[in-house]
């Protein structure tokens, strides 16, 4: 199917502007497929051709005005639309598929109560799956959909149902002007929660075999979606312009979640069935943020075109992160950004793959959809901050009220967004926006200091530098904290820039100071991987421990993973600070993200012995964690999951398993259960049957799919053919279970078992990515490279696929991106392959 390109959606946006779509859907029946009629009603210049966009399984009549067009006419995904002039009303019927990779219409049937639920997902250029559509995000128009499904079912849109004129048959009112991507549904025996905020009605749904756990923590939802509500409305002029807000926890869902207005759908996993740290309610509470502030940044005011999807996606983070920290109990959400998020942005960044932070031309919607990463969301968000820092935030909400104001309801790019900032600021942004968000790559700034015979600095100095690729220095405003083994002993504002200096900027306030740790990015304002100077290095054992912000100490931590990921130090620095400094840590976000990203440094920087020692050590830092922690409590948990996975003996998650010397107030609940049974596989200490017991005891989605990561991770060679079937065939199964199967089918302790797959990767992937939609294509490419076949073998194999020129653009981001981390892997373990 062709991509839409850029050219041809600027070609069509001037053929045509679209007034309206009335979509009528018929959900009845139990075969594959729906019938779906649409109506568009649309002006065109004189002479306009121009085309429609629709996937139908069969295309049954067009008819333009009061002439049938020839069905024989649908090329692929486009039915020609000739001969046009002034208004005219385009119908079309057809019978469209029901998918199971969460584009479209995704049709699920749970497997805890058999009952079917439908969401309809139309992101990023799948609308075309559901009705016929002028398919790109700067067509606009109202929609009014009225559905047709099963009486006893719950169906919900974007809009509020109008009327329900007889059972089985609902109506909803006119949206406001939509972009296509932005249209969606509901539609099964739903569970629903209902309240109001403010003159906004509420609703959140769920699967009836969730009711109970959306019942529980219904009022933590409610109340983090009121408190954010109240924030914005704080913040924008504009109140919330759709009408009610429903949000929807949907089975086998893609993303996170998606911010169509009046119903946000998230993915149902964050309706929490087992026992979960308070670092995944802060998760689930800053999407609730980052989707609610898409109603303006993206839905009110939507891009232009793709290469602006930065203007949707870093607004979102930087202002979902904001509210979180400023508005609910949940106030350490930027120290997650530091840690977690922003670690994201600059190994993307890093990357050969990597990007500007706005593209200055995306040339189609396929490209489009592999732009959703670390610079989209965090290093964009990152940048945004640090425009705050530099602008005041007064201008910056000015700013952003006004753009809101000229364009609501529109289209928008770049341009239009940096002309109102420089409105309200009374300067030009050019300059800034050229450094941050047209140019690629991260910048690093590196702690310099000389310290006299007294412990006195003599000089302190920040260098920055950048990668060889994109060698370009910037102005970052930066604080430069000063700390203690008493704390925190002062700091200096300084506006680093690169045109005065070189790039190496010596603080003079500090000459004469007695020597201390130097943080060259102290409240993280800015975009860039830091440093400390060596000298700096061994007292953050010490400081982590007697450092009250958690932010700061987010920050140390932060710097030692890089510095690891990036072979300056090796992994046995990061093990030996773990045992260290990590037993002492309260705050479980630090606790959880230290453990979860260190883990994969273990598993593919060390090998053999070296690994098993360094497995040793973490078990031994949680053990401690483990006997400080509360019982019951957010790390214990994070403790309790990071030890089962670090088992190489199978004598704890045995013991646990069985309920044997279980802490006190740890659940072993279902999740946790099908943890220690997972871990009991990859060492050889559980075999298929217990799989069996345990998925016959969980007859959940969700057990559903730790079964298929249970099964894929067996050491057994029937088993790792079965599941590599799976992932390189398996059409039949659903997104979810064929990721799960790749997520565990390779595991550190069965390189010999699995090497014959590593080449069977390079060779199978290209047709197997052809099997499934962009999104699921590249999840699945990448969760199924072989990351623990640290070899210089596994990276010809890579380079040899890539000087292939018939890739889909899934697989070619997710196996260069892959490459890229084996490369550095490997730089490691050739570094220090001496220890
Ligand atoms: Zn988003």
């Amino acid at each position: 199917m062709p991509s839409l390109s850029r050219a041809e959606a600027v070609a069509r946006r001037a053929a045509i502007s679209v007034e309206s779509y009335l979509v009528d859907l018929d959900l009845t029946g139990d075969g594959p497929h729906f019938r779906s009629r649409t109506e568009i009603h649309f002006t065109a210049v004189p002479g306009a051709e121009t085309f429609v966009e629709l996937k139908p399984a069969r295309l049954l009549a067009v008819r333009l005005d009061d002439r049938d067009l020839d069905i024989a006419g649908l090329d692929e995904n486009r039915l020609p639309l000739t001969g046009l002039d002034g208004r005219h009303i385009l119908h079309v019927e057809a019978e469209m598929a029901y998918s199971r990779t969460g584009e479209g219409i995704h049709r699920f049937v749970d497997p805890a109560d058999g009952e079917t639920y439908l969401y309809a997902m139309s992101f990023l250029d799948e609308a075309q799956r559901i009705f016929a559509a002028f398919d790109q995000p700067d067509l606009k128009a109202p929609v009014t959909l009225s559905v047709t499904a099963p009486p006893e079912w719950t169906v919900a849109a974007n809009a509020s149902v109008a009327a329900e004129p007889a059972p089985g048959r609902w109506e909803f009112v006119p949206t406001p002007p939509l972009a296509t991507y932005l249209v969606t549904l509901i539609a099964g025996p739903y569970h629903v929660r209902r309240d109001s905020h403010d003159g906004i009605p509420l609703a959140l749904y769920c699967r009836r075999s969730l009711a109970a756990h959306l019942d529980a923590d219904a009022e933590e939802i409610f109340t983090v979606t009121r408190q954010c509500f109240d924030r914005f409305h704080e913040l924008f002029a504009e109140r919330y312009p759709f009408g009610k807000y429903d949000q929807a926890f949907v089975p086998e869902f893609n993303a996170g979640a998606m911010e169509n207005p009046g119903l946000v759908t998230f993915r149902d996993d964050l309706v929490f069935r087992s026992a979960v740290t308070e670092s995944q309610r802060e998760l689930r509470a800053t999407t609730i943020a980052h989707e609610m502030a898409h109603m303006w940044f993206g839905d009110l005011v939507t891009m232009r075109w793709w290469d602006d999807l930065w203007l949707n996606e870093s607004f979102a983070e930087y202002l979902g992160t904001r509210v979180t920290a400023e508005a609910t109990r949940f106030d350490q959400a930027w120290t997650t950004f530091a840690l977690r998020r922003k670690a994201w942005g600059y190994a993307a960044d890093q990357r050969p793959s990597t990007h500007p932070v706005a593209p200055a031309e995306v040339t189609d919607a396929a490209q489009a959809l592999t732009n959703f990463d670390g610079i989209s969301y965090a290093k964009g968000a990152a940048v945004l901050r640090q425009l705050v820092a530099w602008l005041g935030d007064e201008v910056f909400l000015a700013g952003l009220n006004a753009h809101f104001a000229a364009h609501r309801f529109g289209n928008a790019s770049l341009a239009d967004l940096l002309s109102s900032l420089a409105a309200a600021a009374g300067r030009d942004l050019d300059d800034w926006a050229q450094l941050w968000l047209r140019q690629a790559g991260v910048n690093t700034l590196r702690v310099e200091s000389v310290v006299d015979a007294q412990g006195r600095y003599e000089e302190v100095a920040i260098v920055q530098s950048a990668p060889a690729a994109h060698p370009v220095l910037r102005p970052h405003r930066v604080l430069l904290g000063r700390y203690g083994v008493q704390g925190r002993a002062g700091g200096v504002e300084l506006d680093l820039d690169p045109e005065r200096d070189g790039g190496r900027t010596v603080v003079a306030e500090l000459t004469g100071e007695p020597a201390s740790v130097l943080l060259a990015n102290d409240g993280d304002l800015t975009f860039a991987k830091l440093r400390l100077d060596p000298r700096s290095v061994p007292a953050v054992r010490e400081l982590l421990p007697s450092t009250p912000d958690p932010l700061v100490r987010g920050l140390l931590w932060g710097e030692m993973l890089d510095a690891v990921t990036d072979a300056e130090r090796p992994v046995e620095d990061l093990v030996q600070l773990i045992a260290a400094a990590l037993p002492a840590e309260r705050e479980v976000i630090i606790v959880e993200d230290v453990l979860t990203m260190s883990r994969p440094l273990v598993d593919r920087y060390l090998a053999g012995p070296a690994r098993h020692e360094a497995l040793g050590m973490i078990s031994a830092a949680c053990r401690r964690l483990l006997l400080a922690a509360e019982p019951g409590g957010s790390i214990q948990l994070a403790a309790a999951r990071a030890l089962i996975g670090a088992a190489t003996e199978p004598e704890l998650p045995a013991g646990w398993l069985s309920g044997a010397e279980v802490p006190a107030g740890l659940a072993v609940d279902a999740d946790l259960r099908w943890l220690l049974l997972r871990r009991l596989v990859v060492l050889g200490a559980a075999g298929e049957a217990q799989i069996e017991a345990e998925a016959r005891a969980d007859r959940s989605a969700t057990g559903e799919q730790w079964a298929a990561r249970c099964r894929a991770a067996l050491p057994d060679p029937a088993a790792k053919a079965a599941a590599w079937e799976i992932i390189v065939r398996g059409a039949e199964h659903s997104n979810r279970i064929v990721e799960a199967t790749a997520g565990d089918f390779w595991q550190p302790e069965q390189a010999e078992l699995t090497a014959g797959y590593v080449p069977r990767y390079f060779v199978e992937q290209p047709a197997a990515a052809l099997l499934r939609p962009g999104w699921t294509a590249e999840r699945i490419a990448s969760d199924a490279f072989p990351r623990y076949a640290v070899d210089p073998v596994t990276r010809e194999l890579a380079a040899k696929l890539l000087g292939r020129d018939d890739l889909v653009p899934g697989l070619r981001r997710a196996v260069v991106d892959a490459a890229d981390d084996l490369a550095r892997a490997l730089a490691a373990r050739q570094r220090y392959a001496a220890l």
